[in-house]
């Protein structure tokens, strides 16, 4: 269940503010997508957001989702049935846990029952072990655990539309890039309308199906797929906010299927080691590649001392990101295996081939820019 949201023109003027903190903004998010929108602080993604559940109201313009005008509906009703988590979580310091997650679904008059089970199934979605957890109080958690739960408490009423701002703004990098993995698994699984702040554009490439980067007064400057933003910024603003990294991105979006494959010699492992030797010699290569009965890779074998064989350590598929196969080229030392649905050998990525890629991409987009 998901909804699309659209916003018209939408106007916020903070009173005694001469500025519009947003102005005139038209976008829609598109029903079961994650919309990031992503831009300096100040810019006014808070405010566009609060606008979509009325925690602020618009000065002029018009939000509806799915067609219907936010502002012909009662605002707590319309703020229930829309998912909100924020930084540092926001939970209720005195409920527990297990009171937290469950507290819209006891406002909706849910059953005893069902609001118990319906708590358990969110933690247990969110990675948290019901038992362990439905009866702490959120000062006895970690950072991470906390937005764990307010994730949990978004999502308890099942609500077809989830705002989240900042939500993991507050935690350490690496605990932050575990909720963003675990947001895209839930995501895979709910499809869900989010709308998703952030300051920070590798997040907002990450966990955007779209992103909407924003100027002053929440001016789209441009709103495309991550992988169109960094391939082609709409102008000089957006070009300096995806940042001198755009190379290394590009390592995160693209995928093995994009790059050229080599091809390695192959060999059986049944082969006797001298064959295998003379083979090499009459290629002229340096390395040879044994293949299971199966066609899988199984080690590597030098021209040098075809009876020595090295196993091979990992394999990626064409499914796998650049950054992936940059990973088991620099631990396989200079090649990585490419295997297909069954395991079976397809080809081989070398760097240069990467490196190849990752500049044509660059050089596309500076065709299309001039
Ligand atoms: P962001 O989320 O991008 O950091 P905000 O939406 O919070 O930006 O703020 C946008 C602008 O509106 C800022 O200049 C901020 O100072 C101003 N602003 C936000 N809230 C209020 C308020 N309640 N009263 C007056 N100005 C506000």
């Amino acid at each position: 269940m998901a909804s699309e949201i659209e916003l018209v023109e939408v106007t916020k003027r903070y009173p005694g503010v001469a500025t519009p903190a947003v102005e005139s903004v038209s976008l829609t998010v598109p029903a079961g997508e994650t919309v990031v929108l992503v831009g300096p602080s100040g810019c006014g993604k808070t405010t566009t957001m609060r606008m979509i559940n009325r925690l602020i109201e618009p000065t002029s313009g018009r939000i509806t989702i799915d067609g219907r005008d936010t502002r012909s509906l009662d605002p707590d009703r319309l703020r229930r049935g829309i998912g909100y988590a924020i930084q540092q979580a926001g939970l209720f310091p005195h409920l527990t846990v297990g009171q937290n997650v469950g507290a819209v679904p006891r406002l909706l008059g849910w059953s005893r029952t069902r609001v118990a089970e319906r708590v358990d199934g969110m933690l247990d979605l969110v990675g948290l072990d019901p038992a362990a957890f439905r009866d702490r109080y959120p000062r006895q958690l970690s950072g991470g655990q906390q937005q764990r739960v307010g994730v949990a408490r978004a999502l308890a009423a099942d609500p077809p539309v989830l705002l989240m701002d900042e939500p993991f703004g507050a935690v350490d990098p690496i605990t932050r890039g575990n909720l963003q993995d675990e947001l895209l698994r839930l995501q895979a699984e709910l499809r869900k309308t989010i709308v998703f702040v952030t300051h920070d554009f590798d997040e907002a490439v990450k966990v955007g199906d779209r992103i909407a980067v924003l100027g002053p007064r929440s001016a789209v400057l441009q709103y495309d797929t991550p992988e169109a933003i960094l391939a082609n910024p709409a102008d000089e603003t957006v070009a300096g906010f995806v940042g001198a990294g755009a190379s290394l991105k590009q390592l995160r979006l693209r995928r093995v299927r994009e790059v050229e494959l080599g091809r390695a010699l192959t060999a059986s492992v049944d082969d006797e080691p001298a064959e295998v030797g003379r083979r090499l010699a009459e290629a002229g290569r340096a390395h040879a590649l044994l293949l299971d009965a199966r066609e899988r890779p199984v080690s590597w074998v030098r021209a040098a001392d075809p009876r020595q064989r090295r196993p091979v350590g990992g394999s990626v598929t064409l499914q796998s990101t650049l950054q992936d196969a940059l990973e088991a080229i620099l631990t396989e030392g200079g090649t990585a295996v490419v295997t297909g649905a069954r395991g079976e050998y397809v080809g081989v990525v070398e760097m240069d081939a990467v490196i190849d890629t990752v500049r044509k991409l660059r050089d596309d987009r500076a065709e299309v820019t001039r």
